[in-house]
């Protein structure tokens, strides 16, 4: 048998130069192993508390925790943003624990309480494990969610002292209950925001404004608690913390705990023989590329994870591999599906640790559900949409002294193959911020209706709820929601609940739900907002990781009939897209060229779909839709030249829409990078003289109601963020355009026109008169509280 653990270093030199190999790793970055810095326990914390910690293990925090402890005990609000395993829970529970335990002594055992919010129950009960694990029994740590049973909801609100929940329990049953709460909420010394990276776009601001909910309502039992936040590693987390809790916060991101060393390989697969849209080159997927890669893992022995998108994807890499494999070595290799029941999941740890099994493909369903530390090998077939995510997965290999290897395999698009051109984007300080907007008026009316419920709202809470409030309560009053008294408060009028008119995790209208035709089960729910583009009658539509056809949408209902297909092709709804300026915020010179950010109406019709074969990329076949046209108020940025520009860039006229609309695709793919969207959060047009500027002018927008802050974040950080788009088509070695730079899979218009080197001479003459501030940005817009 060869030697079972090859150094990374190795096993990355052997992939990357057999099999004419040599021009696809495109970069790899030594991460040297950090050793552990330790600090001594802070004097505030209880013995009892650092005698459990020791039983468990730490004999002492690291210096983040530390410090993190020492900044909680002053009653500042604090963020903990540092990477996966480096022990953020003991630096906010040590504090929390302690001062509950201090709360024991009180005459009715309850002289101080916590909050703990976790954005799943999963995690929040987790919590609860490792509270137990710290603190004496007579602290008493609850769970309080949908799962808790009547008879004990009343118990944790009388005696528990740490209370663990989720956002949506807060709004909907604590919040409006705050009165049975009251002997809780009067002692309420600390609130933990767990995983808060996660409260982003639409579902981040409307926990934002839970937040401020919450502390007028401690503000009233008098109580005033600490924050403490703990969030994965991004840009500017105290200005996230701030912009969620609506307090000034501090961040904790120098991480002191240890780690291996590992070898990081970015890695692009190769052009391909097929030929896409508009005669496009194609690259081998990132999932083949992926299974070629697994196969020569296993081969030396190497335990490997891949993790890949779908389902569908994870079963074809195991296959292809195994295929590759033979006997008996592709016994070894399997595809984890997700679903499994907990002794499947153990079965599968097992084999894994024993090494039995040595390759496994898998969605990210992992990350959550089974313990695959220790491994050789991770695998990435497709940048997983965040650095957080990214770390997470790379996390999996690699134990305390031996070296780890990670490789990153680009998918074709302009976003992946943006970064394993630019591992500084990796490999630097973050410069994805997690962006949420909790002033958009459409998240703002709903609470203040659920606020106003709770207590009625004085001038005094103006501030609170920031600057979108006063202009609205005068408009809820009008829609009959609010009442004015004499006094000057507002009162909520209706009988219904306030707090049941939102769903924190819905961006507004009725959502679409998907139904299976056969069986009538409701697989889950798509926003209305992306339904007719995404489950139109006929759509190929992945849920979940499996793929399903739509055989009907229902708009009267509200429902899409599914039926459970594997068709070879993909389809991309066509669509016509219109859009007018509401409201212009800020207006930037950027030489003669121009920079703007504000509220637009865009008018959206779906009016067919094209089917594409998966293998290939070429168009099956187009069917027509007759689908009403879709309305949307949201935030966009936009930029526009001048017809002296278009000249000294060498654009005639009858390039320019092509110029424009392939530097709007790139600019859409390249927006992930800045803000913590998904390329689907967002939309653009572009126009080649538009009524509103005069100018021939690109817009990329919020998808959501409202905004959730992308456009914002995009319009921030303009120059970093536009000089990284024109990298993006610059550097792509294709002719005429292709997936990875201007090709988009979403474009309702069939990716026609596109021109590419336009596109860049564009950008250049856009980004010449750009201003150049340190990191590039205007100065932000955002009314960050
Ligand atoms: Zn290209
Ligand atoms: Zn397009």
């Amino acid at each position: 048998m060869p030697p079972r653990h090859s150094l990374p270093e190795a096993l990355l030199t052997t992939l990357s130069t057999t099999r004419g190999r040599s021009d696809r790793l495109t970069h790899t970055e030594h991460l040297p192993a950090r050793p552990a810095r330790y600090a001594p326990w802070p004097d505030s914390i209880r013995a009892e508390i650092t005698a459990a910690a020791r039983a468990v293990g730490v004999e002492q925090p690291w210096a983040h925790q530390a410090e993190a402890m020492n900044l909680a005990k002053t009653g500042q609000t604090v963020v903990i943003a540092t990477g996966t395993a480096s022990g953020k829970s003991l630096g906010y529970l040590a504090p929390v624990l302690s001062d509950l335990l201090d709360g024991t002594e009180a005459r009715n055992g309850r002289g101080a309480t916590a909050l703990y919010l976790a954005p799943t129950k999963a995690l929040a009960a987790d919590q609860r494990r490792r509270a137990a694990e710290l603190a004496p029994p007579r602290v008493r740590a609850a769970l309080y969610d949908g799962d808790t049973p009547p008879e004990e909801r009343e118990w944790v609100r009388q005696y528990a002292s740490y209370v663990l929940t989720n956002p949506d329990m807060l709004h909907r049953g604590i919040l409006p209950a705050h009165a049975r709460w009251s002997s809780f909420f009067k002692v309420l010394r600390y609130v933990v925001v767990d995983e808060c990276h996660s409260y982003r776009g639409v579902f981040g601001s409307h926990v934002a404004q839970v937040l401020r909910r919450l502390r007028r309502i401690c503000a009233r039992y008098g109580s005033s608690p600490t924050f403490l936040l703990a969030s994965a590693t991004t840009a500017d987390p105290a200005a996230t913390a701030g912009r969620l809790t609506g307090l000034p916060a501090v961040a904790v991101t120098d991480d002191a705990s240890p780690r291996g060393p590992m070898v990081f390989g970015l890695w692009e697969p190769p052009l391909t023989e097929n030929i896409g849209e508009h005669g496009a080159p194609v690259r081998r997927t990132a999932t083949a590329e992926a299974a070629y890669l697994l196969t020569d893992l296993v081969e030396q022995q190497t335990r490997t994870v891949v993790f890949v998108r779908s389902r569908r994807a994870a079963e074809l890499v195991a296959l292809q591999a195994q295929d590759q494999l033979g006997r008996p070595l592709a016994a070894r290799v399997a595809a984890y599906r997700g679903g499994y029941l907990a002794d499947e999941r153990r079965a599968l740890e097992g084999a894994l640790h024993s090494g039995q099994l040595l390759g496994l493909a898998s969605t990210s369903a992992l990350e959550l559900g089974v313990d695959v530390s220790g491994l050789d090998a991770v695998l990435m077939a497709g940048y997983p949409g965040t650095r957080a995510s990214l770390w997470q997965q790379a996390g999996r290999a690699g134990r305390e002294a031996q070296g780890a290897l990670a490789v990153l395999i680009a998918r074709d698009d302009p976003l992946d193959t943006y970064l394993v051109h630019h591992p500084e984007a990796l490999f630097a300080a973050p410069v994805e911020a997690t962006v949420l907007d909790p002033d958009n008026p459409h998240v703002l009316a709903p609470h203040l209706c659920a606020a106003a419920a709770e207590l009625p709202l004085t001038d005094a809470d103006l501030e609170l709820f920031g600057p979108s409030t006063a202009p609205l309560l005068p408009v809820l009053e009008r829609r009959g929601l609010l009442r004015r008294r004499s006094d000057g408060s507002w009162y909520w009028t209706r009988r219904e609940r306030a707090a049941d008119a939102v769903d924190l995790r819905g961006s507004g209208g009725s959502p679409v739900q998907i139904v299976e035709a056969a069986t009538g089960r409701l697989l889950g729910t798509v926003d209305a907002s992306a339904s007719h583009t995404t489950v139109h009658t006929g759509a190929v539509h992945l849920h979940q990781g499996r793929t399903f056809l739509v055989r009907e949408l229902d708009l009267e209902n509200s429902v899409a009939l599914v039926d459970a297909a594997d068709p070879p092709y993909t389809t991309a709804a066509r669509d016509i897209t219109s859009i007018s300026v509401l409201d212009t915020d800020t207006t930037v010179r950027w030489g003669e060229g121009r920079l703007s950010f504000g509220s637009v109406e865009v008018v959206n019709q779906v009016v067919g779909y094209l089917r594409k074969r998966i293998s290939t990329g070429e168009i099956m076949g187009e069917s027509k839709l007759d689908l009403p046209p879709r309305t949307l108020r949201t935030r966009a940025v936009w930029w526009s030249v001048t017809e002296d520009q278009l000249l000294d860039a060498d654009i005639p006229l009858d390039r320019l829409p092509g110029a424009a609309h392939a530097a709007e695709h790139a600019s859409i793919g390249l927006l992930p990078l800045f803000a913590t969207c998904d390329r689907w959060d967002i939309g653009g047009v572009s126009v080649p003289l538009h009524p509103d500027t005069e100018l021939p002018t690109v817009f990329v927008y919020d998808g959501h109601p409202g905004g959730a802050g992308f456009a914002e974040r995009g319009f921030q950080r303009a120059v970093q963020w536009l000089t990284a788009t024109r990298e993006a088509i610059a550097a792509c070695e294709c002719e005429h355009g292709c997936p990875s730079c201007v090709q988009s899979p979403k474009c309702g218009n069939g990716n026609d026109p596109l021109d590419k080197t336009a596109a860049v001479r564009l950008l250049d003459v856009l980004l010449a008169g750009a201003p150049e501030a340190a990191d590039g940005a205007p100065a932000p817009t955002g009314t960050d509280s």
